[in-house]
């Protein structure tokens, strides 16, 4: 390891400083960053701004045991702009809050800067502000980030229709299995601190819980197609619970085909592993932020062979409520269940 500098050594406009100097500004609506009492943004005319916030807490929302700092900090701008993406905007902007626990060092702060400097570059978000804090505890991290979309075209949970097509995008379950496959090895770990976790195995499921993508690729996509989804959400509590949001939103039923759902080889075989329904991984399995957006029936052709979005069911009138239907033809009312984070 290199050298560790405590934070008191910097002081907070140090650490401050030392921050600004990693960042890069892309965005064209960014008029003012850091260093002054606030950021000044100017979008351009005829667009409307989208906001979202997200905190995540040590030992509530990651695990520095198995998680390291620089996927934190990726992980929480992702998290921030799948919400913009769930809005079809674009995002531009985010303001970072940090509360930091004193036995951080200046150089594991800069590790969480690194990996949101990343993902600021892959979605070209600027960071332009933030507060930075001591904390009696661990660390946490506030996020909010800002984003444009033309006036009138945001998407909300509330427009599906009956009829509709349901459709995610992606691959549904990995980040719940990666998580047990991380807490599986941190407890072998804690047993035996010689035990050497052998992760390489189950990349695929330990990537998708510890830098999961925002999916603003799919809008881009979307865009170019000429579709407009008539309502969307992003994954992050699970296939059922985000169905039912966007159900109660927009007054509609759903029905979702069982056989229908995605799901990756490497995801399926880890559920065989830890002996858990990959349907049931598929539907409650959280953080996978994935999208799952409605578009008219009329878009059926456009979007049925699409590599990143698989048609899993469509909307129905209420009083039909939102079933699962399964292979056999059986429909059972979808159940918000969730596997809570750890
Ligand atoms: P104030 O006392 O007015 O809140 P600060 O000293 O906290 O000012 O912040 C100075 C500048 O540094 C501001 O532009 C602020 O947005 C930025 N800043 C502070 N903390 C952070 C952080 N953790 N990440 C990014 N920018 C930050
Ligand atoms: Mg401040």
């Amino acid at each position: 390891m290199s050298s560790v500098t405590p934070l008191n050594a910097l002081g907070e406009f140090g650490l401050i400083n030392r921050l600004q100097q990693t960042i890069t500004l892309r965005q064209p609506s960014t008029t003012l960053g850091i260093g002054d009492d606030a950021a000044i943004l100017s979008p351009a005319a005829g667009q409307d701004t989208v906001i979202s916030t997200d905190l995540l807490v040590e030992g509530v929302h990651f695990d520095l045991t198995f998680c390291p700092l620089k996927h934190v900090g990726y992980k929480a701008v992702a998290v921030n702009v799948s919400d913009v993406a769930a809005m079809n905007a674009t995002p531009t902007q985010i303001v970072v809050g940090i509360a930091v626990g004193a036995r951080y060092s200046v150089e594991a702060i800069e590790e969480l800067y690194e990996g949101m400097r990343l993902a600021c570059e892959a979605y070209n978000v600027d960071l332009v502000g933030g507060d930075t804090t001591a904390s009696r505890g661990g660390l946490t991290i506030s996020v909010t980030v800002l984003g444009q979309v033309a006036q009138g075209q945001a998407v909300r949970r509330s427009g599906a229709q009956a009829n509709d097509l349901l459709c995610v995008t992606g691959d549904l379950g990995g980040a719940l299995l990666g998580l047990q496959v991380l807490e599986r090895e941190k407890q072998a770990w804690q047993a035996d601190p010689e035990f050497q976790p052998e992760l390489e195995k189950y990349s695929y499921v330990v990537q998708r819980q510890l830098r999961p993508e925002a999916r603003m690729d799919v809008i881009y996509e979307l865009r170019e197609l000429g579709i407009m989804p008539t309502s969307m959400i992003d994954i992050s509590d699970g296939l059922a619970s985000e169905t039912l949001h966007l159900c109660q939103a927009s007054g509609v039923g759903a029905r979702v085909f069982t056989e229908n759902l995605p799901i990756a080889n490497p995801t399926l075989e880890v559920a065989e592993e830890f002996s858990l329904d990959p349907i049931m991984c598929m539907l409650n399995g959280g953080e996978d932020y994935e999208l799952l957006f409605t578009v008219p029936l009329a878009d059926h052709d456009k979007i049925k062979n699409h590599p990143d979005i698989t048609i899993i069911g469509h909307m129905v009138p209420q009083s039909e409520g939102a079933n699962l239907i399964t292979k056999a033809g059986q429909a059972v009312p979808l159940r918000a269940q969730g596997f809570k984070h750890f």
